[in-house]
Order: C-alpha cells, then sequence, then structure tokens
C-alpha cells in the first residue's frame, strides 16, 4: 500500500488459504478482477483470528470485506471422514495444519466484526456457498442454520462470484447502501418480512428435526439451480427470512478469457520461505473450462460452479500455456489441462429452448441428454494446438474423465490414450455395481469395463505400457459390504488393483450428504442403507483393498459377515495376476497429481 500510495483499501479480502497469484486460487481471482476494474484491493492471507492487530494489519477498508475460508470447507480441510484432525494442509506454507480456524467463515467475520465496529462483511467461497441454505453438517452430526445467519455477516454470495461482486463493488462506490441491494444473483441476504415471491422450504426451525421435511427441502431447492429459470428461494429462520436470489448466469467466453488474462504473478506471495503443496500440484497446469455436467450425488463442484460449461478460447488457453513454457521452473511438462471433468471442454447445451427450462441436475443422468453437445473436436484441436508450443515436450490429463462422455469421443479418447497419459490414467468409476453407481448418479460398471478394454486395447496399438487406476468410494450411502464384495471380485477379474480408497465424508449441501442424513432418496422416497459405524466403514474399505496384506483379517470378518466365506480363496489367492505396472517413479508422480485433484 505504502508503495502504490494508497492511504485506504476499498475492499480487503480475507482468506483461510496462503496467498498465491494464480488464477487456480479464488480469492486472487476476484482481487485482481477488482483491482483491473480499478479498485483498491488487499488481500489478508490466513491472518491470527484471535489477534484483532492482525486483522487490522492494512486498515479499514472504504467499501466492504470479504471473507472466503478457502477453497476446501475449513471443516473437510481439517478432519478426516473419520473426524480424526488431519496433520497436514495442502494450501498452507510447508503443508503444515492449524493456519486456519475451524468453521473458517464464522471466525473471520466475528474477528472483522471484532476489529473494525459496522464495516459491511460479504462471505463467499465454497464454505459459504454449500452452506447457505439450513444444511446438515457432519461433524457436529446435527442441522445447521444458514452461514449467513450463524456468522453474522452482511451478504452471502455463493458459486462464482465474478459478477455478482464486480456488481456489488460498483453499487457500493456509487453511494448505495448494502441493505438495500437484494436484487444481486447469486447472493442470499435476510430479511425481516417475507418477500412476495420465490419457493418456500420448510423452515430451519422444522428441518432441524425433521428428515422428512428436510428432505422436501433439499428436493425443492435442487429444482431451482438452473440460472435461466430458477426462482428466488425462502427459507424461515426465526423472525427472519433468508431470501436467495437465482445463481449467476454462466460467464461467456470473452469474459471468462479477460479473467485469466489478468496479470497474475503465477507464484505464492515472496514473503513465504516455504513451498505450498497445493501451488506445487498445479503450477505447471491449466484450467480450460469450468462446471460440470456429470451431477454426481456426492460431489460439491458442480453445486458450486453449476452444471453448464463454460470455456476458454483455445487462444486463451494457448496463451497461459506460452506464458508456462517460458518461466524458469518449467521443465517441459504441462501436468494438466483440465477442469472439473477433463473431457468436457466445448461441451454445451445446443437447445436454447430447453436450457431455459430445464430442471435437470447434470445432463448426463440417467441417460445423456439429446440435446447435449457432446463433440470432441474442440478438445482434440486444443489439445493438438497445446502439443506444437515450442517449449511443450508433455502435456498430461490429470483431471478426472467421465467414461459415459468418453465413449462418444472416439477422437479425443485415442489422443489421450496416445498422447497422454503419464503411466497411469486416473479414473473415478466412484463404485463398480449397478445398484450404487445409480444412487451416485455415475455410469455403471459395463461403462467402465468396456471403457477398460478400449484403453488396454489402444495401449498396445500404441506401444505403450501404462494403466488405469480406479479410484473408489467406501461407506457412500447405498453402499452394503454385499457391494463391496462384488466391487472386489470385479477388479480382481479386470486385473485391477486400487491405490486410493476415499472414505465417504458428507460435505454440505450434496444428494449424498442428504441421504447420508435422512436415510431416504429425496426425489423418490426410497430408503436407503447408510454405513454410519466406523466398523462398518473400515471392511468396506478394507474390501476394495483386498490385495493388502494388512486388510486380511478385515476381508475375512467382512466375508464372513455377509455369509461368502467361500469367496475368500478368489479374493487372495484365485484372482488373476494384476496388469504391469509403470514404473515406481512415474507411479509416484501421477498419484502425486491424484491426491491434489481429489
Ligand atoms: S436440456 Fe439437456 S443438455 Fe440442455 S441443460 Fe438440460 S440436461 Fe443439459
Amino acid at each position: 500500500m505504502d508503495r502504490r500510495g494508497w492511504d485506504q483499501l476499498d475492499v480487503l479480502f480475507v482468506s483461510g488459504d496462503a496467498y498465491v497469484d494464480h488464477p487456480a486460487f479464488g480469492v486472487p481471482l476476484l482481487a485482481r478482477l477488482l483491482e483491473a476494474e480499478g479498485y483498491r484491493v488487499g488481500i489478508l492471507a490466513q491472518p491470527d483470528w484471535r489477534d484483532p492487530q492482525a486483522m487490522q494489519a492494512m486498515g479499514r477498508p472504504r467499501l466492504f470485506a470479504a471473507v472466503s475460508a478457502g477453497a476446501m470447507d475449513s471443516m473437510v480441510n481439517h478432519y478426516t471422514a473419520a473426524k480424526k484432525l488431519r496433520r497436514n494442509d495442502a494450501y498452507t506454507p510447508g503443508g503444515r495444519s492449524g493456519a486456519r480456524p475451524n468453521r473458517a467463515v464464522i471466525a473471520y467475520t466475528a474477528a472483522l466484526k471484532g476489529a473494525f465496529k459496522g464495516l459491511p462483511v460479504v462471505i463467499g467461497g465454497i464454505e459459504a456457498s454449500l452452506r447457505r441454505l439450513a444444511h446438515y453438517d457432519y461433524w457436529s452430526d446435527s442441522v445447521r442454520r444458514s452461514l449467513l445467519v450463524d456468522s453474522k455477516a452482511s451478504l452471502l454470495l455463493y458459486g462464482m462470484a465474478e459478477t455478482a461482486l464486480l456488481e456489488l463493488t460498483r453499487r457500493l462506490a456509487a453511494g448505495e447502501a448494502l441493505e438495500t441491494i437484494r436484487d444481486l444473483r447469486g447472493s442470499a441476504l435476510l430479511c425481516g418480512q417475507r418477500p412476495d415471491e420465490g419457493v418456500e422450504l420448510p423452515a430451519f426451525e422444522i428441518v432441524v428435526d425433521d428428515t422428512e421435511a428436510f428432505g422436501e427441502a433439499f428436493r425443492l431447492a435442487a429444482g431451482e439451480t438452473n440460472p435461466y429459470c430458477a426462482r428466488p428461494l425462502l427459507q424461515r429462520h426465526g423472525a427472519r427470512w433468508l431470501l436467495v436470489n437465482p445463481p449467476p448466469l454462466p460467464l461467456d467466453q470473452a469474459r471468462l478469457d479477460r479473467l485469466y488474462a489478468l496479470p497474475f504473478q503465477r507464484r505464492p506471495h515472496s514473503d513465504y520461505s516455504e513451498t505450498i503443496p497445493a501451488f506445487e500440484q498445479i503450477r505447471h497446469s491449466v484450467t480450460s473450462h469450468r462446471g460440470c455436467c456429470g451431477g454426481c450425488a456426492f460431489c460439491a463442484i458442480a453445486q458450486h460452479q453449476g452444471k453448464f460449461i463454460q470455456s476458454r478460447s483455445e487462444q486463451s488457453i494457448c496463451q497461459e500455456v506460452q506464458r508456462l513454457a517460458a518461466d524458469d521452473g518449467f521443465r517441459g511438462t504441462v501436468s494438466d489441462v483440465g477442469g472439473p471433468s477433463a473431457n468436457m471442454y466445448g461441451m454445451r447445451c445446443g437447445n436454447a429452448e430447453a436450457r431455459r427450462q430445464c430442471r435437470r441436475d447434470g445432463c448426463l443422468f440417467p441417460e445423456p441428454c439429446p440435446h447435449l453437445q457432446a463433440d470432441d473436436r474442440a478438445a482434440v484441436h486444443l489439445l493438438k494446438r497445446l502439443r506444437a508450443i515450442k517449449g511443450v515436450r508433455h502435456l498430461f490429463i490429470a483431471s478426472g474423465v467421465r467414461l459415459d462422455l468418453l465413449e462418444k469421443q472416439p477422437r479425443y479418447q485415442r489422443q489421450l490414450i496416445a498422447d497422454h497419459v503419464s503411466g497411469l490414467l486416473k479414473v473415478a468409476p466412484e463404485a463398480l455395481c449397478e445398484e450404487l453407481t445409480r444412487i451416485m448418479r455415475k455410469p455403471g460398471p459395463a461403462v467402465f469395463e468396456a471403457f477398460l478394454a478400449r484403453f488396454r486395447e489402444q495401449s498396445q496399438r500404441c506401444g505403450k505400457r501404462q494403466s488405469v487406476v480406479p479410484y473408489l468410494i467406501a461407506g457412500h450411502p447405498g453402499s452394503t459390504l454385499e457391494h463391496m464384495v462384488e466391487t472386489a471380485l470385479l477388479l480382481r477379474r479386470l486385473g485391477l488393483q486400487v491405490e486410493q480408497v476415499q472414505e465417504f465424508t458428507p460435505t454440505p449441501g450434496t444428494l449424498s450428504s442428504c441421504l447420508y442424513h435422512t436415510g431416504c432418496d429425496p426425489f423418490s422416497g426410497e430408503p436407503v442403507h447408510v454405513p454410519r459405524s466406523d466398523r462398518e466403514r473400515r471392511l468396506q474399505k478394507a474390501l476394495l483393498l483386498s490385495h493388502l496384506p494388512e486388510n486380511r483379517s478385515a476381508v475375512r470378518e467382512a466375508l464372513r459377515r455377509c455369509g461368502r466365506e467361500s469367496d475368500g480363496a478368489l479374493l487372495f489367492v484365485g484372482g488373476q495376476a494384476t496388469e504391469q505396472r509403470p514404473t515406481r517413479q512415474r507411479r509416484g508422480r501421477a498419484l502425486d497429481r491424484g491426491r491434489g485433484k481429489a
């Protein structure tokens, strides 16, 4: 501020992540956007929330403070699925945990209010976004109020907030009072009286103890996520009404390109002496698009970014890779070109009228929508241009690929297998039995098996020694020990070993979290088995990792519980040999990237 001659900021950001000036990090992206519009912006990264002086380091901002917990919900960041404290935090220098508080949005907002009396505080980011309505919180095992109520912030912005934040800043700078700004897309606010229009959800005081009402609130809210036709949502919290305005409209390509052309330094703040693991994982990767039309039940990304794919232009992505290639630390490998699902670049809804009225959660489940334009020409052409950039020797795809979509993208698939797999291809079927994939809203095992056959055949034809690593979830609602036995047997039959099994964590706001809390599908009303005990979840995980000697006794116990002891012979000794794996070094690299994306 001194060097720029600023005596006061317009907007002060507070973030739970370390400051990395890179477009993959939300707060720096928003800060660069406001800066480009002429506002004076500062970022307090991981300040000590217990110390008012730390919050006052850059003084009181003129307009407002904006708070984000960071790229992850702070409780997901801090705790494992077994609710044990994690030792690492990938978004902190040195990977150390403890740099941000639990329920970071609440703690930072309280600290700001203590430091600057009467300052408007706006909250956003994934923690605020997915907790905007009354929601199930796994860590307290209770239904909590909207985060706007609990944090006492002035306004909540949800989803990708560029447009809403910019409009809010302009209107406040023009002298409008924050309390009068009630119409911003992608915002939620509290009203003293019931707004005239909107879909009324069961009140917080009802859903807090009534799982049926909770499911109904989820179902009603899920019907209002299409920005082209969504109506406002209303939910009473005590004497006040929560008003959630319709979601932000997707950014068009020109506006998305402009964001990525902002003058990022593409490195962490110079104050840090230790590396930041999350940055190391993305420093040589490029985001090609936003949004995911898969609609998987457990995924927070689609909830946050929306189902409409927003793709950058080829030119914009090529320019970013050229800048990357000119970087001192670049050794010729672009580690990833993708988005939430790598193979959705350039896709769109091909029927404007259908899109305006569409109320599907995703475009692929239960069947791919006929209006979805899944053509792979744009993605294939993009990869070709990127490969030709001077200095690029390898170009890998490390983001997950959606397999049912890949079936319709033969050219992309051929190119992926021939040129863009670094030894191991990470795919995430998440489950390998039909009953469970249906609950998760993923393609079934037949799609996975067909893909595996094509992958092996095409890899052989190209003379490549490369494998598929399936990522699976244990303990998801609907998942039983029998399902896991079937999955373990299928893995054996296919000659596959699972490297990582994710234990299911009910993250706020997702369909899976609703299934976990209510034990019932909010759309069909069907009951769903929920593996709640630690033991059952551990046995499920052990079955998926049955090739590990340390899991033998747990696998035996699981088989005994299902009355399937006779399958032990197949699991322990009778399966086919697993396929030849790439070298240890390559495997390590591939898995590291996988962890980052996960
Ligand atoms: S109409 Fe089909 S392709 Fe278009 S948004 Fe809806 S589900 Fe997706």
